[in-house]
């Protein structure tokens, strides 16, 4: 079977986390602050902070940005649950704005008129979560604008879109946003095995995230309510949690951020193939906004069901029953049996429901060769007219 996405692992790799194995530090050690400075140079924020996921660099990005009880996020439906779930995390609200259909992100047009309704009802949300989904950049200038309007905070999940940019500026620099948030989980374009990280331009918002990262303890005498007792002491002066990430991880993280811009430019080069071999069959292939050089961690077609005999679910089937893996990112979260017990019901989002009743993502991954894709073509060729 040819995955949807999978990691490369090179000797570079391998002896990078071995040489931390036979070093004094498995985690806590040097190469977490190196891990960090390395994104943070590469993406032009100021402070970055490793953690063990996405999902838990999304929990301490809301904590830093003070979200709790009574407070609102807003996300996009077309979202893994994580972009979610931080904010139930936190005790907060969750509600959702539409996509574009288009570049099936968030859209900025959905989000002004929603914000309209939510000022004049006094639900204004505390903190919005634009995610870059398969890696091309949400229309940040609009949505900057709008968080100065009505004065929420901005979290980018750029889950898929480490070593892309938006407007020529690499994604990461936060540069409309408080904090961006990338994963490291396998499938995305580097991997740490699991892992994440949250940059920001903001020295307290970077400092809270360091202090929730790991148990709300500082060692730092400048934050501890009286003189340290002696060397041994340390304060714990928020509820934080064991978020860290380990030595081994931020090695691999390191090594494979030597071949991160190689990576990318990769599977623009599959992208580009995908775009002109499948340009005659009854499907839309995914379209790129001028302002984004996407990350393209995901290749996502839709299918012209109307154009078609057979339908989604058979389409999708007959792909993996010809050895192509593919995935569907993502089912409508409100639709999640969890959500729909906070009163969301199908219909509440149509763009995005029409999304995941026609959506395929294609395998794009940066070891994919153009015979493995040529293949993958084929499949889909036949899949649809058979
Ligand atoms: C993968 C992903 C996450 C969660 O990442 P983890 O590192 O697995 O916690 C969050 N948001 C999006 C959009 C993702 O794709």
């Amino acid at each position: 079977m040819i995955p949807y996405g999978r990691q490369d692992i090179t000797q570079n790799d391998i002896d990078a986390v071995i040489a931390v194995l036979q070093s004094d530090f498995l985690t806590q050690g040097p190469m977490v602050p190196r891990f960090e400075q390395r994104v943070s140079d590469h993406v032009g924020a100021k402070y970055a902070v490793a953690v063990n996921s996405a999902t838990s660099a999304l929990h301490v990005a809301c904590m830093a940005l003070g979200l709790g009880p009574d407070d609102w996020l807003w996300t996009t439906p077309i979202t893994f649950v994580a972009s979610a779930n931080c904010a139930l995390y936190c005790g907060a609200k969750v509600d959702f704005v539409d996509i574009d259909p288009h570049t099936y992100n968030l859209s900025p047009q959905a989000l002004e008129r929603k914000l309209e309704q939510a000022e004049r009802e006094g639900k204004l949300p505390k903190v919005l979560v634009p995610v870059h989904l398969c890696g091309q950049s949400c229309d940040m200038h609009a949505i900057h604008a709008l968080a100065q309007q009505y004065g929420f905070k901005v979290i980018e999940d750029a889950s898929h879109a480490i070593g892309g940019r938006y407007k020529g500026q690499p994604i990461g620099n936060c540069g409309y946003s408080d904090i961006t948030v990338f994963s490291f989980h396998p499938v995305k374009i580097i991997t740490t095995a699991e892992g994440g990280m949250a940059l920001t331009n903001d020295a307290e918002l970077a400092r809270k995230m360091g202090l929730y990262r790991s148990h709300g303890i500082t060692r730092d005498a400048t934050q501890m309510s009286h003189a340290p007792d002696g060397p041994w002491y340390y304060q714990q002066i928020a509820l934080g949690y064991n978020y860290r990430m380990t030595d081994l991880q931020a090695a691999l993280g390191l090594s494979q951020m030597d071949r991160l811009d190689a990576y990318v430019a990769r599977r623009h080069e599959l992208a580009r193939r995908y775009d002109d071999l499948l340009a005659n069959l009854p499907i839309t292939c995914p379209r790129q906004h001028p302002d984004s050089y996407s990350g393209l961690h995901l290749y996502v077609i839709r299918l012209q069901l109307g154009k078609i005999s057979r339908s989604h679910r058979e389409v999708f089937e007959s792909l993996r029953d010809q050895g192509v893996g593919v995935n569907l990112h993502y089912i409508p979260i409100h639709t999640q049996p969890h959500y729909a017990l906070m009163g969301f019901r199908a219909g509440d989002y149509p763009q995005a429901e029409a999304y995941y009743r026609e959506v395929i993502s294609l395998p794009m991954y940066q070891m994919l060769t153009d015979q493995q894709q040529d293949q993958v073509i084929t499949a889909v060729s036949k899949a649809l007219t058979t």
